[in-house]
């Protein structure tokens, strides 16, 4: 639309073209937008924010990485290896560090669905070279094997670091000193000497200048 009527182009409410990206665009973008505008033209609201292009700012601005339900994994660097694992799709060809879409905040239709929120990879519907600068799609972009080697390399010491730690906060403070677990559902393992060493510094760092909650068990 901006190439055909171009930038000089001004609707009867004095607007340049306002532009609500998507294949097809998320239905609540559009009235949530429309609704922001109708109420500036009335005077109630402020002038709602757009970007140079024309997009709602407050919808838009972000990477659709940013807000995803699998950021965590891309963070711990695991990746899905095939459609269906739980993992982040970067390396089956996600686009979405460089992609401006809010589709995983939002959800697709009331709240629900939303593309990798039900395994799919973005293909960038949402933005001005879609689909050729996006092409060919399900295939790894360039710049992953960069970015993913170094969340793996990165990710691999900082997701074990969080399991030890998940290990013990998934412990009572009793659980902890008798060094077993009450539970008929399975074996728990008890921390070898690392995990001990690495639960006592933490813990020093945690309660560093405040009070340590809780209280010491007494049979
Ligand atoms: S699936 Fe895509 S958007 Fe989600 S974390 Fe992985 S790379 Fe980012
Ligand atoms: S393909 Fe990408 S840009 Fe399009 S709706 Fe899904 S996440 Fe958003």
């Amino acid at each position: 639309v901006m190439d055909l009527l171009g930038e000089d182009y001004r609707s009867s409410l004095g607007l340049p073209v306002i532009n609500i990206p998507g294949c097809a665009p998320q239905g609540d973008n559009i009235t949530e937008t429309i609704a922001s505008v109708l109420l500036f033209l009335h005077g109630l609201v402020p002038l709602p924010e757009f970007d140079e292009l024309g997009r709602p700012k407050w919808l838009f601005s972000d990477t659709v990485h940013r807000g995803c339900t699998l950021a965590g994994f891309y963070e711990e660097g695991t990746f899905a290896k095939e459609y269906g694992d739980k993992e982040c799709l970067v390396e089956i060809g996600c686009w979405g560090p460089v992609v401006q879409c809010n589709i995983n905040k939002r959800g697709a239709i009331n709240h629900c669905g939303g593309c990798m929120n039900v395994g799919a990879p973005c293909i960038g519907c949402t933005m001005p070279g879609f689909p050729d600068n996006f092409a060919p799609f399900y295939k790894m972009p360039p710049g992953t094997q960069i970015s993913s080697t170094i969340s793996k390399t990165t990710g691999t010491l900082v997701r074990n670091l969080r399991e030890m730690t998940l290990a013990y906060h998934n412990k009572t403070h009793k659980w902890i000193e008798d060094e077993h677990v009450p539970t008929g559902w399975g074996h728990i393992d008890q921390p070898g000497l690392l995990d001990k060493i690495t639960h006592y510094v933490y813990q020093k760092l945690q309660f560093k200048g405040s009070h340590k909650p809780g209280y010491k068990y007494k049979s």
